[in-house]
């Protein structure tokens, strides 16, 4: 569907109270197959956000964000209080409440063919999941995907989601003239456990399966197996089985760090913690009590944990990048080892 022609119905005041800061919307849409959701779909004005901070020309100065807001509903999302910056005060709407930017290829490729883009390497997958579910309604991503392609522009691209899979050709396609750099984010392999502290994700062995795709596609592709749940997912056991699966789905590195819980987050965690787990609930407040990252010793323990796993079945690291929290860019000519100190951001 193409959206530049579409018309901007007005934005009465009042007609979504509390929404003042979404801009340029075109209509509200609560789909049956969606139960409890609700999308505002938007006319956005650029496609491209600058990284605060970063340099021109170094990865990632640049991310695309088609979505914002994300079903996946992990209940450790680093990005859900950035949805009070739409007045959304609940920090439950960021699963339920999304943004569809619903003419972003469009206003993308306008921006990509401006004589001053440097073809910088953009990152998809750092604020929301640009394959969460409604992705399979919109098809936002083929005409982002055919846009970077035609401009030669690399990506990085970080997701949850299996409808990554549909994409793959064009994937291909951008990878014929740079790199493309693919993670899959799977953290938990207790079935149970994912269905409570990622509602809205697809299963292990489904990402597993896209990330084979991936590979068969001729695609490099790693796994994000973060954040690491502290008395949830750090047995021995659970790594051990989380890496020989990895390893089988073929990937091309793996990335992992422990669990951090940011403001805006931190409470919202250990609320769920508390209704799920109460018997953790003394241990997660010992550990965070001084900031958002798990204690140096907790995080040390871990590496001598994992580190012989990875080796055990053949896996190697790979490196994130500081800026964005994605998969650190070839095109940057550095693939260095993750470093154990803790990542500014994670999936
Ligand atoms: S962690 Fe990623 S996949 Fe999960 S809700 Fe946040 S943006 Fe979505």
């Amino acid at each position: 569907m193409r959206w530049s022609g579409q018309q901007l119905e007005a934005e009465a005041p009042g007609a979504l109270p509390g929404l003042a800061r979404v801009h340029g919307l075109v209509r509200t849409s609560r789909p049956p197959e969606f139960a409890g959701m609700t999308f505002y779909e938007v006319l956005a004005k650029s496609a491209l956000n600058k990284v605060p901070g970063s340099v021109p020309g170094t990865p990632y100065a640049w991310t695309i964000n088609p979505y914002r807001g994300c079903s996946h509903a992990c209940v450790y999302c680093f990005a859900r209080p950035t949805h009070r910056y739409l007045d959304f005060d609940d920090p439950g709407a960021f699963d339920a409440e999304v943004v569809v930017k619903v003419n972003v290829g469009d206003v993308l490729r306008t921006e990509l063919a401006k004589p001053s883009w440097t073809r910088s390497p953009v990152a998809l997958g750092t604020n929301t999941d640009p394959y969460q579910r409604a992705e399979g309604r919109y098809r936002l991503m083929p005409r982002v995907l055919e846009a970077l392609a035609d401009s030669g522009t690399p990506v990085s691209l970080l997701t949850k989601g299996t409808l990554l899979r549909r994409d793959l050709p064009l994937l291909a396609r951008i990878a014929e003239h740079g790199p493309v750099d693919l993670a899959m984010s799977v953290a938990v392999f207790d079935p149970e456990l994912q269905a409570l502290v990622e509602p809205g994700t697809p299963t292990a062995a489904a990402r597993l399966a896209t990330v084979r795709a991936a590979r068969e596609a001729g695609l490099e592709c790693g796994v994000f197996l973060m954040p690491v749940l502290p008395y949830l997912t750090d047995t021995t056991a659970h790594l051990d089985a989380a890496l020989a699966a990895i390893a089988e789905a073929g990937a091309s590195y793996v990335v992992w760090t422990a669990l951090h819980l940011k403001p805006g987050v931190r409470q919202w965690y250990l609320d769920w913690l508390h209704r799920h787990f109460p018997q953790h609930d003394a241990a997660y407040r010992r550990m965070y009590a001084d900031g958002p990252y798990a204690p140096k010793a907790y995080r040390r323990w871990l590496a001598e944990r994992i580190e012989p796993l990875l080796t055990k079945h053949g896996l190697r690291r790979g490196a994130v990048d500081d800026t964005t929290g994605t998969t650190r860019s070839r095109s940057a000519g550095i693939v260095q080892a993750v470093a154990t100190a803790p990542q500014p951001t994670l999936f």
